[in-house]
C-alpha cells in the first residue's frame, strides 16, 4: 500500500491503528466475563478474578503487562489466563484489517467523516462479534445486545457501505424467518427439540443486514464448514465433545431450582438442548455462534475477492 494514508506516514496510521484496537481488545475482556453474568461493563473498573483486588492502571496495559509480569497477577500471584492476551491481540489485528479494507474500498474522494463512519462502523461490527463468539463458546448463548444492536447498526449504515437497501432488509429478515421456520417449526414438529438457537437466527439476521443475501448464504456455508471441521477435530483431540463448564454449572443450576419447585427452571429444563447433553441422553454439540461469526468476518475481510469467484463457479462450473 502507499507510504502515506490520509497524508500521514502509513506505518504510523497503521501503528496507531494497531493499539487503538488492542485497548478495544481489553475490553472485550471485560465484555466477555460480564456481559453474561448480567453485570455492568463499565463499572466497578478492572478487579483481579482471583483475589477481587482492583487492578492498576499500570498493571491494565495491554499485552505489555502480561509479559512484564510473565502471566502472573501482581496482587496474589494468581495465573492469567492467556486468552486476555490473546483478545487484545485479535482487537489490535482486527483494527489494522478494518483500517485496510476503509481504505481499499472507499472512494479517493471520499468526505473525511465518511471514512471515519466507515472505520468505526465496521471496526465495532468486528468487537461485538468476537465478543459474541467467546460468549458463545463457553455459555452457549449468543446476546441479544450484540446480535440485534449489530443487525440494526448494519441498518442504520447501509448508506456508509454503499449497500442496497431492498437487499440487506430482505436478507435480514428473510434469514430470520427462514432459520425459525426450518430449525424451530419444521425441525420441532419432526424431532420434537430444536436444531439451531434463535441466536443464530439472530446472528444471520446481522449477516443481511451487513452483507445482503450474499453475506447470509457466504456465513452459513463457511460456518458450516468450519464447525463441521472445528467438531471433527474436537472428537479426535478430546475423544468427546463435552459442555463448557459455564453451561454445566447452569444446568446444575437450574436442577436444583426444578427440584426446590421452580416452575420457571422445570419449564426451561425440558426445552434446553444443553440439559439433555448434560443428562448424557444425546451427544453434546458444540455452539454453531462461533462458526457462523468466523464465516460472516470471513466475509467482511474477502467476499468482494472470493464471491464473484464462487458465483462464477456456480453458474459455469465447467
Ligand atoms: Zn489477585
Amino acid at each position: 500500500m502507499d507510504v502515506v494514508i490520509f497524508g500521514v506516514p502509513a506505518w504510523m496510521v497503521r501503528g496507531g491503528a494497531f493499539v487503538f484496537g488492542l485497548l478495544w481488545g481489553s475490553f472485550l475482556n471485560v465484555v466477555i466475563y460480564r456481559l453474561p453474568l448480567g453485570l455492568s461493563v463499565v463499572s466497578p473498573p478492572s478487579h483481579c478474578p482471583a483475589c477481587k483486588k482492583p487492578v492498576r492502571p499500570y498493571d491494565n496495559i495491554p499485552v505489555v503487562s502480561y509479559a512484564v509480569l510473565l502471566g502472573r497477577a501482581r496482587c496474589c500471584g494468581a495465573p492469567m489466563s492467556p486468552r486476555y492476551v490473546i483478545v487484545e491481540l485479535i482487537g489490535g489485528l482486527l483494527s489494522v484489517g478494518v483500517l485496510e479494507i476503509v481504505v481499499a474500498r472507499t472512494p479517493p474522494a471520499a468526505p473525511g467523516w465518511l471514512i471515519l463512519a466507515a472505520f468505526v462502523s465496521q471496526f465495532a461490527l468486528c468487537l461485538g462479534l468476537v465478543a459474541a463468539a467467546f460468549i458463545d463458546w463457553e455459555h452457549m448463548i449468543l446476546p441479544d445486545e450484540i446480535t440485534l444492536g449489530g443487525a440494526i447498526l448494519g441498518l442504520a449504515t447501509t448508506p456508509v457501505r454503499g449497500a442496497e437497501w431492498v437487499d440487506v432488509l430482505a436478507s435480514s429478515i428473510g434469514a430470520y424467518v427462514l432459520v425459525w421456520f426450518l430449525f424451530n417449526f419444521l425441525y420441532k414438529k419432526l424431532r420434537g427439540r430444536t436444531g439451531m438457537g434463535m441466536g443464530d437466527a439472530k446472528l444471520l439476521a446481522l449477516a443481511g443486514a451487513w452483507f445482503g443475501w450474499k453475506g447470509v448464504c457466504f456465513a452459513l456455508f463457511a460456518g458450516a464448514i468450519q464447525g463441521t471441521l472445528g467438531s471433527l477435530v474436537m472428537r479426535l483431540v478430546k475423544g468427546k465433545i463435552e459442555l463448557p463448564e459455564a453451561v454445566k454449572a447452569e444446568v446444575a443450576e437450574m436442577r436444583r431450582l426444578a427440584e426446590e419447585g421452580d416452575e420457571e427452571a422445570k419449564e426451561a429444563l425440558l426445552h434446553d438442548p444443553a440439559a439433555e447433553a448434560h443428562d448424557g441422553f444425546m451427544q453434546a454439540a458444540i455452539p454453531f455462534g462461533p462458526f457462523l461469526i468466523l464465516g460472516t468476518l470471513e466475509y467482511l475481510f474477502l467476499g468482494p475477492h472470493v464471491m464473484p469467484h464462487i458465483l462464477g463457479f456456480l453458474v459455469t462450473p465447467w
